[in-house]
């Protein structure tokens, strides 16, 4: 067991400081709570208010930073944080539970994030047009929005911070962060990064509390131009209608329910792969994840035992274990939910073939694991086939054939991403063109996503441009067009 007596801060206008009030709160490590990594500032909205301001003022002058200038503290952000991967992998396993080879990817995937975007500071930032009158120069030029609000969840405590804070930066805005409250310590790691690598005051400011609290002041401050919200539905539909009734920009990405499709054709090894990668990896808290394998009749046998027996065989422990292949649930809130899910699935009629329950015993018992978990006999309507799980349970859907299949696979309020299991082309091609889903994946697993490409989803799982690549221009800049004529 180790208690560690850490004590981090808010960064605000260029100072380390406490929380106004002077509350904090534990981070505490969820494969085993007796694990303290430190206690973190419990901002509140005086704080955000604070954090707020300081951005204002930091923005006439970094909106005039030349850009090139901007992408080199960007480029010295990546360096730093590179040389620390190792320690931030760790604290992300520690606070979050992910397991340490997907930390160390993570973290590894926000240093590429950083480059992408300090190479995005050498790019053209507008466009000529042609004018019909001679001699009027016509341009249209990109600039920043002003101060904004990032508001993230614990899930991707790295990868998701760096893919709005590299490109809010980069195109000249300022920015007020509010991590998720469960996961405070890669964000302390990535703030401090950024600081060392030149920020000027005030142009980035970690303000670390409750959303109820910090995070509303944020959505409500007249300052905040543009809000860039990742998490839930419910809190999604919340800040939209808070800012979008003060003319402030939004950009939501949030739940999936994110369908496998496998075809009577598919490679049935390859297939189950898949399918158990999707829904257990990152113990199925993605919002990418697998959450439906909906199957041909033909192959839901030979494809159902398959999965149940890469289920079983799945090892599940503390993610600083090398053996383990899926770490905890982030809380006993998340816990409960997901143990809450099973009941409600059995209670609908599905059959439970394998896992169903929390792990006992060493070394589960000071953690929040739950059993790998598998439902057959899974109906389109059923609460388990429409509602958000996040975590480590996936339900088989049976399918007539290939229409039903992709009918199954739109029936639900979201869109994030999907994938096909075939070999078939004319039938990926069809998938391609027929599912309502922002992300697509042919014969690989639903999660999955490259930071030079547009990630967001369609219907209820997204709300406003992409992130990630240069999609992220569109929602951290405005357009202003310029029409220059001789006296
Ligand atoms: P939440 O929506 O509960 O929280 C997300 C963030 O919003 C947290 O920082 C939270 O703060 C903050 N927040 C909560 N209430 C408010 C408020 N009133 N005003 C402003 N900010 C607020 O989601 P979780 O963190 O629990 O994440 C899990 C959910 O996120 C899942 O449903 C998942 O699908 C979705 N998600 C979607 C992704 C996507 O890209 N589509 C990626 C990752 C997750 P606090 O610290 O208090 O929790």
């Amino acid at each position: 067991m180790s208690v560690s007596s850490a004590q981090y801060l808010n960064w605000i206008d260029g100072q380390w400081v406490p929380a106004g009030e002077g509350g904090t709160r534990p981070d505490v490590n969820p494969a085993n709570v007796d694990e303290v990594l430190g206690h973190f500032p419990a901002a509140s909205r005086a704080d955000a208010a604070r954090a707020v301001e300081a951005a204002a003022r930091a923005f006439p002058g970094w909106a005039r930073t030349p850009m090139p200038a901007r992408g080199e503290i960007l480029r010295r952000a990546a360096d730093l944080f590179e040389a620390r991967a190792a320690q931030v992998a760790e604290a992300l396993t520690t606070e979050e539970g992910k397991t340490l080879a997907e930390a160390k990817g993570e973290t590894l995937r926000g240093v590429s994030i950083l480059r992408y975007y300090a190479g995005e500071c050498m790019q053209p930032t507008g466009e000529v047009y042609p004018s019909a009158a001679a001699g009027t120069f016509l341009y249209a030029e990109r600039v920043p929005l002003g101060p904004v609000a990032l508001i993230t969840p614990w899930n991707f405590p790295v990868a998701i911070p760096v893919w709005k804070i590299a490109p809010a930066l980069a195109y000249g805005n300022t920015v007020v962060f509010k991590p998720a409250e469960l996961t405070p310590l890669t964000a302390w790691h990535l703030v401090e990064v950024l600081e060392k690598a030149g920020l000027p005051a005030g142009v980035l400011n970690l303000v670390v509390g409750s959303g109820s609290k910090a995070g509303q002041e944020m959505v409500e401050n007249a300052h905040i131009k543009a809000i860039s919200f990742t998490g839930s539905n419910e809190v999604g539909a919340r800040i939209a209608a808070t800012a979008t009734a003060r003319g402030a920009k939004v950009q939501l990405e949030m739940g999936g329910k994110n369908p496998t499709v496998v075809l009577a054709d598919a490679d049935l090894d390859k297939a189950a792969d898949i399918a158990l990668a999707g829904a257990m990896l990152s113990t199925g808290q993605k919002c990418t994840a697998t959450s439906r394998v909906i199957v041909q009749r033909e192959v839901l046998d030979g494809l159902r035992e398959r999965l149940v027996a890469r289920a079983q065989a799945f090892r599940v422990g503390d993610g600083r274990d090398p053996q383990s292949q899926m770490g905890p649930l982030v809380s006993a809130s998340a816990e409960q939910t997901v143990l809450d899910y099973i009941t409600i699935g059995q209670n609908e009629g599905a059959r439970l073939l394998t896992g169903g329950h929390k792990l006992t015993g060493d070394p589960y018992d000071r953690g929040y694991f739950v059993a790998p978990t598998v439902f057959d006999g899974v109906t389109p309507d059923m609460r388990i086939a429409q509602e958000e799980i996040f975590g480590p349970v996936v339900g088989l859907i049976e399918a007539r054939d290939f229409d039903e299949a992709v009918r199954l696979a739109n029936h639900t309020r979201y869109g994030l991403s999907a994938s096909v299991v075939t070999r078939d082309l004319n039938l990926a091609l069809r998938f391609v063109r027929e599912i309502e889903a922002g992300i697509v994946h042919i014969n690989s697993q639903t999660a999955g996503a490259e930071p030079q490409a547009p990630f967001g989803g369609f219907k209820g799982s997204s709300s406003g441009s992409r992130e990630q690549g240069k999609a992220a221009r569109d929602f951290f800049t405005q357009i202003k067009t310029i029409y220059m004529d001789p006296l």
